[in-house]
């Protein structure tokens, strides 16, 4: 299956010009890593992710453009491949990593709720993680719904799972799963794809404050991880949205399921110079909800 995503890729660089040119760029990006908690992540600059960083996600400016994602809208130039019926595979033309796609449902209905078919897509994409942005949530186009996937070892986040890392240690809260092939493990999937996240406006439950993750293990296991979001983007953000802990700096960084898989993508210059670990951990502390301590851990604590 990768191999045939990666002829995908090779076809659609030969023929599209803008997407050929957005890969070789990547190769002009920055990184730096970073360390919040046990999570080693790294910054991004990739000036080409602008378009997607500083999108309007409102109701009004999304009712007002043709949807990007749609069949009859996309560049005449964006090829695509039934994955499982009903969803297409692009390729993504505004990359964080080299290998980096979409996934869209084949027909215009909103990012309302985690697809379920993301496990089937992850069985069929082994080596890769496929994720979900919630309509409030890092989605560019949360009017269709859609997923992506990159190769699962680009993703801080997941390797810490997968290396048995406790999720309570995380910056942020994470709903984690391993899903075995029985009953157990079908409630397990059904329990976490119905998590919501929490408005730290209005402090009600919503559906679209999620990021999603599905991937199988070195194991062949089905993982599946939830981040519990509070915002969209945090009070750095240049007129983000009003939260309690003002940052002083102005830091344009709208973190989708990527930034919280640990590769923060800043578009400009200015702030992936600017950018301090301090400054990643209170972003996360923004958008997300706080980490649910483990048990041994509050035990511990009353020893
Ligand atoms: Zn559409």
């Amino acid at each position: 299956m990768i191999a045939m995503l990666q002829e995908l890729r090779d076809r659609q660089l030969e023929q599209w010009p803008m997407a050929c040119a957005n890969y070789e760029r990547l190769g002009e990006t920055l990184r730096r890593s970073f360390d919040a908690g046990p999570l080693h992540g790294a910054f991004q600059y990739n000036p080409a992710r602008i378009v997607s960083t500083s999108a309007k996600v409102d109701k009004e400016s999304i009712g007002k453009r043709p949807c990007f994602l749609c069949a009859a809208n996309r560049p005449t130039e964006q090829l695509s491949e039934e994955i499982l019926p009903g969803w297409e595979f692009l390729i993504n033309p505004f990359p964080i990593f080299p290998l980096h796609f979409t996934i869209a449902a084949s027909t215009h209905r909103p990012q309302d709720e985690i697809p379920l078919e993301m496990a089937s897509m992850a069985e069929r994409l082994r080596g890769m993680t496929v994720f979900f942005n919630g309509a409030r949530a890092g989605a560019s186009a949360p009017d269709h719904l859609h997923c992506q996937a990159v190769a699962t070892f680009e993703l801080p986040l997941m390797r810490y799972l997968e290396e048995g890392g406790d999720p309570a240690l995380l910056p942020f809260r994470v709903d984690y799963r391993v899903i075995t092939p029985d009953l157990a493990g079908m409630a397990a999937l059904n329990e976490i794809s119905s998590v919501a996240g929490v408005d730290r406006l209005t402090g009600e439950e919503d559906p679209r404050l999620v990021n999603a993750y599905f991937w199988i293990g070195a194991d062949g296991l089905l993982r599946a991880a939830v981040v519990r979001r509070s915002a969209h983007r945090p009070s750095c953000y240049p007129g983000g949205e009003a939260v309690e802990a003002e940052s002083s700096k102005s830091l344009m960084v709208s973190p989708g399921a990527i930034d919280m898989a640990g590769v923060v993508v800043l578009p400009r210059r200015e702030d992936f110079d600017a950018i301090s670990d301090s400054d990643i951990r209170l972003i996360y502390s923004e958008v997300a909800l706080a980490p649910v301590i483990s048990q041994t851990a509050v035990s511990d604590e009353g020893k």
